[in-house]
């Protein structure tokens, strides 16, 4: 498939990190070693909708904890990691075409 941002790349699939806040939380979340398809021309990244579904889901509440901590927390904001473990690249074609 070619790249709808730029209409030059043929995007590839492979893996990429994304970071997530959310206003009023002061939580930060990164996430990696997610599979996407990637434009190798202007660096666009596509998730699947269900590959986005799943993240968000596991995202969501973390962020929302986060509006909880307001200014009489003790413990300063945390950021949080989450790593997908490397996939084969066929476990990797199968994870973006759902
Ligand atoms: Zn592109």
């Amino acid at each position: 498939m070619k790249c709808l941002k730029c209409f030059a790349g043929e995007l590839q699939v492979g893996t990429t990190s994304l970071t997530y806040n959310r206003e009023g939380s002061p939580i930060q979340v990164t996430v990696d070693g997610i599979p996407a398809e990637i434009c190798p021309v202007c660096g666009e990244v596509y998730l699947s909708e269900v590959i986005a579904q799943q993240i968000f889901n596991m995202v969501n509440p973390i962020l929302e904890a986060g509006r909880d901590m307001g200014d009489t927390a003790i413990l300063p904001a945390p950021t949080v990691d989450i790593h997908f473990p490397p996939l084969a690249p066929a476990q990797l074609k199968q994870a973006v075409a759902v």
